[in-house]
Order: C-alpha cells, then sequence, then structure tokens
C-alpha cells in the first residue's frame, strides 16, 4: 500500500505546526519546527498570507498527516463523515481517531502513528481475541485490544513497555502494564487535543 516516505518534519515545516510524527524527537530540542519555523524550500521562508482556499487545503492536509493517511482514503472518510448524523468535521475527526493504528498509539504502544502501523500490520496485537492486521480497522465501545503474549517478549515491546507516554484519552482504558486497552466510549470532539479547524476540512469537501 502506498505510504508517504519523505522526510516527516518538511511536512511540520510545511504546515507550521508539530504533527507529532518522530517520536520523543518531537518533544526535544531537536525538533525541526523549534529549530527552524519556516515552510520548506528555497522560498519557504518568504511570508504568503493563505487565501481562503490555501487555508481549507492546508487543514485537510494536516489533518491527513497527522493521523497518516492517504487522499484517496481520506476523501472516503470525508464521504462517511457526511453520511453520519451531526456535524461533518467532528464526524471525520472521530473516524479518523477510532483507527486502530490511532489507538495503538494512544495506548502508549508506539511513538508514532507510523510506527503503530507498522506493530499492527506485521499482527503483534489482538482484537477482542482474535488477531489483527489492519490499521484502518475502526474500534467502537467495548473492543479490547492486547498486544500478544508472544509479542511482549521482543526487546521493541519491553523497550515501549518502558517508555512513559502521554495519558491515554478517557474513552479508553490502559491496563497498568500498558498492554491492554479497552474502548469504554466513542471518542468526542474534545477528546481530540490537536487544534484542528475541521469547518474548513468540510468547506473545502464542499465546493
Ligand atoms: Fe514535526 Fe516531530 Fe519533526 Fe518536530 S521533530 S518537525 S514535531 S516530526
Amino acid at each position: 500500500m502506498a505510504r508517504y516516505t519523505g522526510p516527516v518534519c518538511r511536512l511540520c515545516r510545511r504546515e507550521g505546526v508539530k504533527l507529532y510524527l518522530k517520536g520523543d524527537r518531537c518533544m526535544s530540542g531537536k525538533c525541526a519546527l523549534d529549530r527552524r519555523n519556516s515552510a520548506p524550500g528555497q522560498h519557504g521562508a518568504a511570508a504568503k498570507k493563505a487565501k481562503e482556499y490555501g487555508k481549507q487545503l492546508r487543514e485537510k492536509q494536516k489533518a491527513k498527516r497527522y493521523y497518516g493517511v492517504l487522499e484517496k482514503q481520506f476523501a472516503n472518510y470525508f464521504v462517511e463523515a457526511e453520511r453520519k448524523e451531526g456535524m461533518t468535521g467532528e464526524n471525520l475527526l472521530i473516524l479518523l481517531e477510532r483507527r486502530l493504528d490511532n489507538v495503538v498509539y494512544r495506548m502508549g504502544m508506539a511513538s508514532t502513528r507510523k510506527e503503530a502501523r507498522q506493530l499492527v500490520l506485521h499482527t503483534h496485537f489482538t482484537l477482542n481475541g482474535k488477531n489483527v492486521n489492519i490499521p484502518s480497522l475502526l474500534v467502537k465501545p467495548g473492543d479490547v485490544i492486547v498486544v500478544k503474549e508472544t509479542s511482549r517478549d521482543s526487546v521493541k515491546f519491553k523497550e515501549l513497555a518502558q517508555v512513559k507516554r502521554q495519558e491515554a484519552p478517557v474513552w479508553m482504558e490502559v491496563s497498568e502494564d500498558g498492554y491492554t486497552c479497552k474502548v469504554v466510549a466513542m471518542p468526542k470532539r474534545e477528546d481530540i487535543e490537536f487544534p484542528f479547524e475541521e469547518q474548513l476540512i468540510v468547506e473545502l469537501y464542499s465546493k
């Protein structure tokens, strides 16, 4: 499956905001955005005032890059968000938040969503007792995600279990050892701390 494989710090510099794509480095003094807050490229430092369309486009790119999904898939999420009751923009973010790779990241078993995606692809988790390897799978209340017993002995997971991560959001309960996560509610808009302006994305797709 196609993925963006270029330098990820460029993406943050392009959006002018931390997208947290490099794990612990993002919190350190080595963050490229903290050191050079200008768009990449020869003319990146020249301040440009985004017009309406530009702002809408940037907001969509931000969300796509934050959650690590590609254009087509993102557009499909939008269609699904429109079909649901309620605010389309909120529905869109909630759909993205429910992705299994995001849940693995949020439960603290990966330092980035990209890493979470890889771990899911390599079948290191079970969902409700069954092996799962689909990062885009959408979780729902009652679902239980567990790091497989056989994976826990690997150096990777031993390291990951040691790392103190951000607290899990209120819609999931994570066990003390970090290996089990139960989804206890649907995520709400206020549980997504990134300051998206999702209305701009809705406006973009409504043209
Ligand atoms: Fe973005 Fe992290 Fe790179 Fe900083 S270190 S620019 S937050 S990916």
